[in-house]
C-alpha cells in the first residue's frame, strides 16, 4: 500500500563536528522513517542533536555517513520540496509579509506573478493575516511572525515540511494558541510533516508518530505510535490515553537525563582528548 511507504528515510546517519580538541559526534548511526501524511514528532533534550538533524535533512549540511532518501532518492542539498521553519524568524526584516511569502516562488519564475499572488493572498488568509500583508516583520507579535513563516513555507507546497521548535519562546498563552491552529492547519491538508521540540505535552498533542531521540550521540531511542484521535484539541491532553502516551515519553527521557547526569561527573571525554592531544608531541 502506497500510505505505508515512508516519504523520508533517514538510514543509519551520522554527523561529527571536529573540534580542536576531538572529534565531536552528534549523530550516531540514527535511523527513522517519516510516513507521508503523518505527523511526526522528535524528542530529545536541548542540545542533543535535533536542529542538526533538521539541518541534515534540510540540505543545509551532510552526513558523514548513511543515508537521507527522500522517495528513495538521495537529498543532494537545499530544496524547496524541504522546507524549514525555524526557532528563530527567518523572515526578512526589510520585506514585509507579502512580499517575505512571494519572494521564493518570485524568484524560481515557476509560475506566473498572477498565480504567486493568488496563492499568497489565500495563504494570508488562512493564516489570519491578510489585514496585516502590508506591514514589515518587527512590527508583528510573536505568534503572528511564525504565522507568517508558515505561509512563507507553505506557498512552496513542500513535500515535507520540517519544523524546528518553532513555537519556542512565545508567551504561554501564543504558544497554546499556535499549537491549534497549526494542528487545524495539519488537520485540514495532511501535509507530511517533521515536527522537532523539546516539549512531552507538544509532542503528545500534535503527533502521530513520536520518535524519542538518546542523549548525544543522538539515535532513535523508541517510536511510539500516538494513536489519539483527530481533530484534536488542547483538552486531549487531559484524556487517559494521553496520559499514558506522557508516561511512557517522560520515562524514557527520564532515563536518558540520567545516563547524562551520571556521566557529566567523570572528565573521560577530556581526559581522552587530552591523551591523544600529549600523544601528538611525544
Ligand atoms: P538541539 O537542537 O537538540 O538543541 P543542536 O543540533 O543544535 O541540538 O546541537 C547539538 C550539538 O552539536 C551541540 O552540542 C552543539 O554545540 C553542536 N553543534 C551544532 N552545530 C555545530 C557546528 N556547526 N560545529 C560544531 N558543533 C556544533
Ligand atoms: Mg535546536
Amino acid at each position: 500500500m502506497q500510505d505505508t511507504k515512508a516519504l523520508l528515510q533517514l538510514q543509519a546517519v551520522s554527523r561529527c563536528y571536529q573540534s580542536a580538541w576531538a572529534k565531536d559526534t552528534i549523530i550516531e548511526n540514527l535511523s527513522l522513517d517519516i510516513a507521508p501524511n503523518k505527523m511526526t514528532v522528535v524528542i530529545g533534550p536541548s542540545g542533543c542533536g535535533k536542529s542538526t538533524l533538521i539541518n541534515l535533512i534540510a540540505g543545509f549540511e551532510k552526513p558523514d555517513s548513511g543515508e537521507i532518501l527522500l522517495e528513495g532518492k538521495p537529498v543532494k542539498g537545499p530544496s524547496h520540496e524541504r522546507m524549514v521553519v525555524f526557532q528563530e524568524s527567518a523572515l526578512m526584516p526589510w520585506l514585509n509579509v507579502y512580499e517575505n511569502i512571494i519572494f521564493g516562488p518570485k524568484l524560481r519564475k515557476e509560475r506566473s506573478m498572477a498565480e504567486i499572488k493568488a496563492e499568497a493572498e489565500a495563504l494570508l488568509e488562512k493564516v489570519g493575516l491578510s489585514v496585516f500583508a502590508q506591514q514589515y516583520p518587527r512590527q508583528l507579535s510573536g505568534g503572528m511572525q511564525r504565522r507568517a513563516e508558515l505561509a512563507r513555507a507553505l506557498i512552496n507546497s513542500p513535500q515535507l515540511m520540517l519544523m524546528d521548535e518553532p513555537f519556542r519562546g512565545l508567551d504561554a498563552l501564543s504558544h497554546e494558541l499556535m499549537q491549534d491552529f497549526f494542528l487545524k492547519l495539519f488537520e485540514e491538508t495532511r501535509n507530511t510533516c517533521l515536527f522537532v521540540t523539546s516539549e512531552v505535552d507538544e509532542a503528545i498533542l500534535l503527533a502521530d508518530q513520536l520518535a524519542i531521540l538518546s542523549n548525544r550521540p543522538a539515535q532513535v531511542r523508541a517510536v511510539l505510535d500516538i494513536d489519539l484521535p483527530r481533530p484534536r484539541t488542547q483538552e486531549i491532553l487531559n484524556s487517559p490515553e494521553a496520559y499514558a502516551y506522557k508516561r511512557q515519553a517522560l520515562e524514557l527521557l527520564y532515563e536518558e537525563a540520567l545516563k547524562n547526569f551520571q556521566r557529566e561527573g567523570k572528565p573521560d571525554d577530556f581526559l581522552e582528548a587530552y591523551s591523544q592531544q600529549e600523544g601528538r608531541h611525544s
